[in-house]
């Protein structure tokens, strides 16, 4: 079975409106899907339920199998930061350390020692070549190596999912194709998901496949190629 994350009938509201009202979106193994859709139209808070950061009202998310809400929160915690690695629009690497040691953390959070977390940082920061750049803080650094940096850190732990929320929103539209490439490169090198949030035409073309939220429903776009 290629079916590795499926969220179905999801509901959440934070207020009189809903934010997702019946959403699902299944994802195979190894495929990058883009989630597009207007501002405020639910994106962000489908990609938050389907990573296990918000828990939807009703409606179920499963990762290989296993539903997310079942699972003992420290269960989910492991998960996301083993199985699942992210990328934001603003890197949100921490601004107090280097480079190497941003791209580092996932891996010194589960337990790796500094020099081998530092080495194998480093040899994702040189696929995405900004290994140079290992000894500078994130605030030394150009905002597209600084992304590049982000996605070597969402890669280290070799995860089955990337959830990518406009990774290239805050690039010019050069460094955001270069930055598009290499995520794309990385998550077929080793064969991670991409759950891809965007809201440009031109990102959601290095998909596989496009769904569409409107109103916090989805849909499925029929690709005319
Ligand atoms: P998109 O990513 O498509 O821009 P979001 O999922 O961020 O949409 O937001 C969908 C709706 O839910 C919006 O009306 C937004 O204001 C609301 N919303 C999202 N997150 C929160 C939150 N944490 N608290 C209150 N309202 C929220
Ligand atoms: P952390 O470990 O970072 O504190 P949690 O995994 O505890 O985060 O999730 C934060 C909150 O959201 C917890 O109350 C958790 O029970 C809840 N939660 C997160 N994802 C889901 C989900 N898919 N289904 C049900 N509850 C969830």
């Amino acid at each position: 079975d290629d079916t590795l994350l499926v969220g179905s009938e999801l509901r959440k509201s934070f207020g009189p409106t809903p934010a997702l009202d019946g959403a699902g979106l299944m994802v195979r193994r190894g495929e990058i899907v883009a989630v597009m859709g207007p501002s405020g139209s639910g994106k962000s808070t489908l990609l938050h339920c389907l990573a296990g950061i918000v828990a939807p009202d009703s409606g179920t998310v499963t990762f290989d199998g296993q539903d997310l809400a079942a699972m003992r929160d420290r269960d989910r915690s492991a998960l996301r930061r083993g199985a699942f690695g992210f990328v934001f629009q603003f890197g949100q690497l921490v601004p107090e350390l280097s480079c190497v040691e941003n791209v580092a953390l996932p891996m010194r959070l589960g337990g790796t020692r500094r020099k081998q977390a530092e080495a194998k940082a480093l040899e994702w920061m040189a696929r995405l070549e900004v290994d140079h750049l290992g000894g500078k803080r994130p605030g030394e650094v150009s905002g597209g190596q600084a992304q590049r940096v982000a996605i070597a850190r969402a890669l280290v732990t070799e995860p089955k999912v990337v959830f990518a929320d406009e990774p290239t929103g805050a690039l010019d539209s050069f460094n955001g194709e270069q930055v598009m490439r290499l995520l794309v490169d990385s998550a077929r090198e080793t064969g991670a998901s991409v759950v891809l949030v965007t809201h440009e035409a031109r990102v959601a073309a290095y998909s596989d496949r496009e769904v569409v939220v409107r109103d916090g429903r989805t849909r499925q776009v029929e690709l005319v190629s």
